[in-house]
């Protein structure tokens, strides 16, 4: 069948890349469209290949994402490995650690890993630092003043007329997995589920 709607993604994240990927198996044409000049949203990582985004997931709670790790031949390895680098979270609210400045917030994370590690973390060969909660592309004002605890998402659907036209993925909307690289996956499948429905 010859398909002639024309579907827009918005956002290369992992959830609008697998949209694409998923409508692209079923030979359905679309248009991503992104904001940044990368791909990858949250997922992103220095250019010596250090995590300043997600770093973990369990093969076993994640179906979907060991899939695609298989699907595309992509290697991983246990966190308990030699070599692999140190990752921590300086918590509180985003507008708590903004009234510092970047040395001090580099300098209470090797604090902690020193903690929690042992002396040798004290003198890191390098330390990337990554503050998400000001990326205007991903959050809100609100997010500002979030404590970083991990919220339950609930699946939303836009009013009438919009919910036929436009169907929202993305991990926030993954009851299932939200917050989760899974979730991301997750709400991008029930999208496009939903996309193939309104136009069969
Ligand atoms: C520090 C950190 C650590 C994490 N660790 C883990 C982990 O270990 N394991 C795990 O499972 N999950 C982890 N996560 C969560 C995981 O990164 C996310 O769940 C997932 O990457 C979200 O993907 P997404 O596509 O839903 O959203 P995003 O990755 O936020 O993608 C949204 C995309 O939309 C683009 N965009 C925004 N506005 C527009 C616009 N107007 N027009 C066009 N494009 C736009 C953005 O630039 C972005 O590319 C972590 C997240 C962070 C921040």
């Amino acid at each position: 069948m010859q398909h002639t709607t024309t579907i827009a993604i918005l956002g290369g994240g992992l959830s609008g890349l697998y949209a694409a990927h998923l409508l692209q198996l079923q030979g359905i044409p679309f248009t991503l469209f992104e904001a940044r000049t990368r791909l990858g949203g949250r997922i992103h990582s220095t250019p010596q290949g250090f995590d300043l985004g997600p770093a973990w997931f369990w093969p076993e709670a994640n179906p979907r994402i060991s899939q695609l790790v298989n699907e595309f031949g992509l290697s991983w390895f246990e966190q308990h490995s030699a070599g692999a680098a140190l990752f921590g979270f300086v918590g509180g609210s985003t507008a708590a650690r903004n009234r510092l400045d970047n040395e001090q917030l580099k300098a209470l994370a090797v604090e902690q890993l020193s903690q929690l590690f042992g002396p040798a973390a004290a003198n890191p060969l390098a330390v990337h630092h990554q503050e998400w909660g000001n990326d205007a592309l991903l959050s809100t004002a609100d997010d500002l003043q979030g404590t970083g605890q991990h919220p339950h998402y609930a699946r939303r659907t836009l009013p009438q007329p919009w919910a036929e036209l436009v169907q929202l993925a993305g991990t926030e909307n993954s009851p299932e997995a939200g917050g989760y690289l899974e979730g991301a996956l997750e709400s991008a499948q029930w999208a496009v589920q939903h996309i193939q429905r309104a136009i069969h």
